[in-house]
């Protein structure tokens, strides 16, 4: 790979308006371009926290064709089943199937750092972007979810990536998988209805904003210890590793559009991506809130931390040491509980006593706060972003 060029402030402001970055972003947040790579990458760096779901870019090959890095983040959905299972009692009915759910969800994220590793194998046209994890609402009752969506002036590309480990049977009527492993079978939805479900979804999209480009579609396997049975055949559906050849053949195909409309349709695209907010966990497995732990957890174990003074606090369990607790506490009720809090709910939830710990928080989490006295109600404020610590979990593994 040769070095990466973009030095100056003349092609850092060329690049901006190429991933439709605001310059000013940069210079209000006092980041100062310079001429050394090391300083260059921080700006790659800066990019990627304001504009999380743009991919680190980028070198230039000889060709003239782009190498890219892809920047995925570890799905949200995946830290806020750690934070059930901390919540949930060992014996209850539901905890091994949410440590499965886990699981599940990590395995699919390797799996799709393992393809996105495959896909920065390929040279692509200058005028290429990537959405790793492309979340789109097509209407009140209907969300997609795209693992990757590749876009280029010549075609959309719908990635969708199955990390499973074991022998995976493709069943016709109705339409499954079934993976077999250590001599037990388990059923999965199937992922070409899931491709086909996100075709769909992306073809109204662009009719109703009235764009006109080829779609194509992929099922890859990220791993080439999976078995695969009965594929159809109809379909195309890759290894990871075998994956950037139909790339780069796709990437010959003549430009269906200028470059003003390319960045037009990933401008587009780009706003409409929202992680949808999803509803609370406990509604969704159909979990009593009654049956939660209580108390201030630790967000590596989910044991109860206890306060040795003022500021800190202390896990006997796994010795992990936390000095501000409660906001990532406070989330958990809203992950999975309920949008909307008491302070008296609040405080049987933690086992605290004292409101003003709480107050204190409620402020800096910049919650809502509606009624009066003991009904004062308080909700999170969607433009704000949660700025409490992600709870984390060394004890899964993939399946
Ligand atoms: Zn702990």
């Amino acid at each position: 790979m040769k070095a990466n060029k973009f030095h100056t402030n003349a092609r850092v402001r060329l690049k901006c308006i190429k991933f439709h970055i605001n310059i000013k972003e940069f210079h209000t947040n006092s980041i100062k371009f310079h001429t050394n790579l090391a300083k260059t990458q921080n700006v790659q760096k800066t990019i990627a926290q304001y504009h999380p779901i743009c991919y680190d870019f980028i070198n230039t090959s000889r060709e003239g064709g782009v190498l890219i890095q892809i920047n995925r983040k570890i799905p949200e959905s995946y830290y806020n089943l750690i934070r059930l299972k901390h919540r949930l009692p060992i014996s209850h009915k539901k905890y091994n199937d949410i440590v499965d759910e886990i699981n599940i969800t990590k395995a699919g994220y390797h799996g799709e750092t393992r393809t996105d590793y495959f896909i920065q194998e390929v040279e692509f046209p200058q005028d290429v972007h990537i959405i790793p994890d492309f979340h789109i609402k097509l209407h009140n009752n209907r969300y997609i979810q795209i693992d990757t969506l590749i876009i280029t002036k010549s075609y959309i590309l719908i990635v969708e990536v199955k990390n499973i480990k074991g022998t995976i049977i493709f069943k016709d009527y109705p339409r499954q998988i079934v993976r077999v492993l250590n001599e037990k079978t388990r059923s999965f939805k199937c992922p070409v209805v899931q491709l086909e479900r996100n075709l769909d979804g992306i073809e109204k999209w662009l009719t109703n904003n009235n764009w006109n480009l080829p779609i194509y579609t992929a099922l890859v396997f990220a791993s080439e210890t999976t078995i695969v049975e009965n594929a159809p055949t109809d379909q195309k559906i890759f290894f990871a590793k075998d994956f950037p050849l139909y790339i780069q053949k796709l990437n010959n195909l003549n430009p269906a559009l200028s470059q003003k409309q390319f960045q037009q349709l990933t401008k587009e695209l780009i706003q409409t991506n929202n992680n949808f907010i999803e509803m609370p966990l406990c509604r969704k497995y159909n979990i009593d809130t009654n049956e939660l732990k209580s108390g201030v957890l630790c967000k590596s174990c989910g044991d109860k931390l206890f306060r040795i003074n003022q500021r800190k606090w202390t896990c006997q369990s796994c010795g992990q040491e936390d000095t501000n607790p409660i906001a990532n506490n406070l989330e958990d009720f809203f992950v999975l509980m309920k949008n909307e809090i008491t302070m008296v709910e609040c405080l049987r939830l933690l086992e605290l006593e004292s409101r003003f710990t709480l107050n204190y928080t409620f402020q800096k989490m910049q919650l809502i706060k509606t009624g009066k006295g003991k009904s004062t109600i308080y909700r999170k404020n969607p433009s704000k972003h949660t700025s409490s610590t992600k709870p984390s979990s060394s004890s899964t593994e993939t399946p």
